[in-house]
């Protein structure tokens, strides 16, 4: 550095001329001022930095027709929102980090009203009077669970812990340990039960409790039993459950509370549509639990929510707790969830209706058909970079329902070219390459391969519209 010469400012112009050239002038009509200056500053810097580094620029990085592109670009890239759409082909088609359940068009009408114009969100029109949000769903959600009352609130990790903390405060819950789960990290059921003010009261081993695991637990300080349904795992082998039916009888005969925490839950038998078993709110409740929780964005295939469904006493306590003021549901949830439970008032329709049964009962042949065509496109995009299959697969629903089964699917697979030496590398290429499209493509890597299952791509047209060359993509074009 010592024998370096001096790095060669000459020519890089001030910030006030750069913001005088027109092209960075009409900039500024469009991202106002203060952006514009920023960026130029920025642009400036860079060029200065890069100088003093020694690197070696293009004999034209100074001129004010490259600073001016230069500009541009930070600030289109400044403007651009950071939530993006993308395309969901993980396989899972309930992905938390995917945002769970899309919504279909005409709950998205409903939120869009909601989010423009004023509501009778909290209002009594016929009275005149205060109203109570969870109006616009309880009778839905009584009608299609069988509950007596309802409520809902953000998600089902907070309709968990209002329930816990309302009906268990400085109280003991009686949970099997073979329940104790996690989800996605951050939520952990003894977690869940201190922070609410319970104590957890576990019984029983990871792989067997028994009825009288339970009954010897329950004593002075028990404020209730609670079973939570097993999301994301399946415990099998030497496995024993004590079936809700049981618990029930045993909380009511010593005047207990037996709550049970759904997931996922369905509204409707899936069955019905040759899907596995979820446990439904509505027979979970006729086995004998007096209250439910489950979320709003797995299967039901609504917004991110979560709902308390049973005895009308309890439901009562727990809208009572000054601590569902802070967990209540914002009315563009209102609106989208009440919309989509309206569709369940014609169940015939509903897997037409509700994108996520749709694509959970989306024909295996008809995403087969989507792989042929799309086979021949993605191969020209992927060109020398590697070789494209086409693979039966297994998709899963996700977000906890059902962990064990998996529905019979289409995925193209990327293999990468070359030997063994690096594969992990240029997979990770690939992969990166398929996220910098202008819509990421999200897919997962299995066994050296990338792999893209093709049950959610809904929307094949922008999907292989953004792989083909003509279309300027910012992913890397073919080698
Ligand atoms: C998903 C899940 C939760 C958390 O629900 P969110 O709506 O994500 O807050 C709680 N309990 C069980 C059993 C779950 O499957």
């Amino acid at each position: 550095m010592a024998t370096a010469k001096p790095p060669n400012l000459a020519g890089i112009p001030s910030v006030d001329r750069l913001l005088r050239e027109p092209a960075v002038d009409a900039l500024s009509e469009s991202y106002g001022r203060p952006a514009t200056t920023g960026a130029v500053r920025e642009v400036l810097a860079d060029l200065r930095s890069a100088v003093k580094a020694g690197r070696d620029l293009k004999p034209k990085a100074r001129e004010p027709d490259a600073l001016a592109s230069a500009v541009a670009a930070k600030l289109e890239a400044a403007a651009a929102p950071s939530l993006r759409r993308v395309f969901n082909l993980t396989g899972t088609a309930l992905h938390t980090n995917l945002g769970r359940a899309p919504l279909p068009p005409e709950v998205v009408e409903a939120v869009a009203m909601a989010a423009l114009r004023p509501t009778n969100l909290e209002f009594d029109i016929d009275r005149g009077r205060r109203g109570d949000r969870d109006s616009h769903l309880e009778v839905r959600l009584c009608a299609l669970t069988g509950a007596e009352a309802a409520t809902a609130v953000n998600n089902n990790a907070a309709a968990v812990l209002l329930t816990l903390n309302s009906l268990a405060l400085r109280k003991e819950v009686v949970v099997s340990r073979g329940e104790l789960i996690e989800i996605g990290g951050s939520f952990r059921m003894p977690d869940i039960m201190s922070r609410a003010g319970c104590r957890l009261r576990e019984v029983g081993t990871t792989n067997r409790t028994h009825l009288h695991d339970y009954a010897d637990a329950v004593g002075e300080k028990t404020a209730l039993i609670m079973k939570v349904h097993t999301s994301n795992y399946v415990v099998e082998g030497f496995t024993a459950e004590v079936p809700g039916r049981n618990l029930a009888e045993l909380a009511h005969a010593r005047h207990l509370p037996f709550v049970v925490d759904l997931g996922s839950g369905s509204l409707v038998d899936l069955t019905r549509w040759d899907l596995p078993h979820e446990p439904t709110p509505r027979e979970t409740l006729a086995a004998g639990a007096d209250l439910v929780t489950f979320s709003g964005d797995k299967l039901l295939g609504g917004p991110q929510a979560g709902i308390v469904a049973g005895r009308a006493d309890l439901v009562a306590r727990i809208k009572r707790n000054p601590m569902k003021r802070a967990m209540r549901l914002g009315k563009l949830s209102v609106a989208a969830l009440e919309a989509v439970l309206r569709l369940y008032d014609d169940p015939d329709r509903l897997a037409e209706k509700l994108p996520t049964l749709r694509l959970l009962t989306r024909p295996a042949t008809e995403i087969e058909a989507a792989a042929v065509r799309l086979l021949p496109v993605l191969a020209a995009w992927v060109g020398d970079r590697g070789s494209v299959t086409l693979q039966p697969v297994q998709s899963q629903i996700g977000s906890g329902a059902q962990p064990a089964s998996s529905l019979p699917s289409t995925a193209l697979v990327v293999h990468p070219s070359g030997g063994k030496r690096g594969l992990g590398g240029r997979l990770e290429k690939l992969a990166g390459n398929l996220r910098g499209l202008a819509i990421p493509v999200i897919g997962r890597i299995e066994r050296d391969a990338l792999v893209l299952d093709l049950r959610c791509l809904d929307d094949e047209a922008a999907f292989a519209g953004q792989l083909r060359p003509t279309v300027p993509a910012t992913g890397e074009p073919p080698a």
